[in-house]
């Protein structure tokens, strides 16, 4: 009998404070495009990515934040149904680092699987190609605070660059499924 292609369809929430690069992220790994101009979203923004995963199909529903980054929460309703996040930050921007705990909170505040476990989240420190040097982000330190915090794992990513985000991605829905 032939085995039939299931078809997964994954709400994935990327969040974190303004200009940290998340519209840039979901246009890097959706279009494979990367725009220097800044333009803040406005309005509820969702970019479908379709993977190929082990014969079977999974589709991403990524959701960008529309802006209301800037009050540093979201609505209950927005994270709704969501099964993984991104929390991402700039490298370059000490205080966008800071507000990861904080988004976290929010998140698993807000937003339980239906088994009762937590979302899966990837932490992203964007902008790497500026700012890997940076030594409060070493690699021994950033593995604690992600054990500490709840991370799955930790990425230095660029959506200039195209630096680490299929890696990224292919981490996430790995946790996603596997806490199905
Ligand atoms: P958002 O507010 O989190 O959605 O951030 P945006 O994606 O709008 O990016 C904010 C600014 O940072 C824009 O000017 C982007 O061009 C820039 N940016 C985003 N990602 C990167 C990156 O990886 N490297 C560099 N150098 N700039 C980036
Ligand atoms: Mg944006």
């Amino acid at each position: 009998m032939q085995k039939s292609h299931k078809e997964r369809l994954y709400k994935v929430l990327v969040i974190g404070d303004l200009g940290v690069g998340k519209t840039s992220i979901i246009k890097r790994y959706v279009q494979q495009s990367f725009s220097g101009n800044y333009r803040a979203t406005i309005g509820v923004d969702f970019a479908l990515k379709v993977l190929s995963w082990g014969g079977e199909t999974v589709r991403l529903q990524l959701w960008d934040i529309a802006g209301q980054e800037r009050f540093g929460n979201m609505t209950r309703v927005y994270y709704r149904e969501a099964v993984g996040a991104f929390i991402v930050f700039d490298v370059t921007r000490r205080a966008t680092f800071e507000a990861v705990t904080k988004w976290k909170e929010d998140l698993d505040s807000k937003l339980t699987l239906s088994n009762g476990r937590r979302v899966s989240t990837v932490l992203l420190a964007n902008k790497c190609d500026h700012g890997c040097e940076l030594q409060s982000h070493d690699a021994a330190r950033m593995e604690q605070f992600c054990r500490d915090s709840g991370f799955v794992g930790w990425f230095r990513t660029s959506a200039k660059d195209n630096i680490n985000i299929n890696e990224a991605a292919n981490c996430l829905v790995k946790h996603i499924i596997a806490s199905e």
